[in-house]
C-alpha cells in the first residue's frame, strides 16, 4: 500500500496513479529525504538553482541533434521526464522540445506543485505518474525520448538494470533514452546517507548500461558548472 495519497494528474480523463509498495530503508530513506524538501528549482538543486540556466542550455544543445527537426531521427511527439520533481526539466527542457510530456516521480508533493510551476504550457502535461522508477513500467511504444536526470542515484544496481530494460520498451520507434547524473572521482560509488543516494563512476554508468541491453550513441561532459561539484555527463542510449 502506499504511504501517502497518490493524486495527481494534469488530464483527469487520462490519468493514471501508482504507488510505491514495500521498499527497503535504501528507498524508504530517499522518500523520506524528498518529502522534506521545498518544492523548488533550489530544492530539485540541493540549493544550487543557479546552475539551473547551464543545465538546460547544455540539454538541449545535447539532444537537439538527434531531433527530426534538426535534422535527426527522433520525433518531437512525447516525453517523459522520470525523476521529475516539479518539473524543472519538463518546463525548461522538454514541453519546449516536444508536443506532449508525461511525468514520474516517488514525491506526490512536488508533482502536485508542477501545474502551478509550468505554469501555461502545463496543458502539455499529459500524464503525471506518482511511482518509485523501480517499479514503474512505462507504456510500450511511447515515448521519443525518456530523460533520466539527478535520479539514477536513488536506484540499486539491479532495479537500474531493470528499469532500462523496460524503458527500451516504452520508446516509439527512433526513440532515444537520455541519462544526466554526477559521477563520482574515484573508483568506487559514494553513498550519502542522508538522502540516500549513490554517486556512481562513470565506468559503473557504462556497466549497466551495457547490462541493461543498451548502446551510448553520444556522451558529453557538462560544461560551465561550478568547481566543487562532482562531474556531470550526459549519455544518448538506444
Ligand atoms: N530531475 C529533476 C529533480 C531532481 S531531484 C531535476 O533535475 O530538476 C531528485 C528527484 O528524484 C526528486 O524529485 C525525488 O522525489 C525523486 N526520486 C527519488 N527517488 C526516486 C525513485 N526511487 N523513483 C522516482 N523518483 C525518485
Amino acid at each position: 500500500m502506499c504511504s501517502y495519497t497518490c493524486t495527481t494528474s494534469m488530464s483527469e480523463s487520462e490519468s493514471e496513479i501508482r504507488c510505491s509498495g514495500n521498499d527497503s530503508k535504501f528507498y524508504t530513506d530517499a522518500e523520506t529525504y524528498w518529502r522534506n524538501v521545498t518544492p523548488t528549482v533550489d530544492g530539485m538543486l540541493g540549493g544550487f538553482a543557479k546552475i539551473s540556466p547551464a543545465d538546460i542550455d547544455g540539454s538541449k544543445a545535447f539532444l537537439r541533434p538527434f531531433l527530426k527537426i534538426s535534422g535527426g531521427k527522433t520525433n518531437n511527439g512525447r516525453a517523459l521526464d522520470c525523476g521529475s520533481g516539479i518539473g524543472r526539466i519538463t518546463k525548461r527542457l522538454l514541453l519546449p522540445m516536444f508536443q506532449t510530456v508525461d511525468m514520474v516521480d516517488v514525491n506526490p508533493n512536488f508533482l502536485e506543485q508542477a501545474k502551478s510551476f509550468v505554469g501555461e504550457e502545463s496543458s502539455r502535461i499529459d500524464k503525471v505518474i506518482c511511482s518509485g522508477l523501480q517499479h514503474f513500467s512505462p507504456e510500450p511504444g511511447q515515448y521519443d525520448v525518456i530523460w533520466c536526470q539527478w535520479v539514477l542515484g536513488h536506484l540499486f544496481d539491479d532495479d537500474f538494470v531493470s528499469f532500462f530494460r523496460r524503458c527500451q520498451i516504452g520508446l516509439a520507434p527512433n526513440g532515444l533514452i537520455c541519462v544526466k547524473d554526477n559521477m563520482a572521482s574515484g573508483k568506487e560509488k559514494d553513498f550519502d546517507k542522508e538522502d540516500s543516494c549513490y554517486t556512481r563512476p562513470l565506468p559503473d554508468y557504462v556497466q549497466l548500461f551495457k547490462k541493461s541491453g543498451l548502446t551510448i550513441v553520444k556522451q558529453q561532459k557538462q560544461k560551465g558548472f561550478p568547481k566543487g561539484l562532482y562531474d556531470v555527463y550526459m549519455f544518448a542510449l538506444k
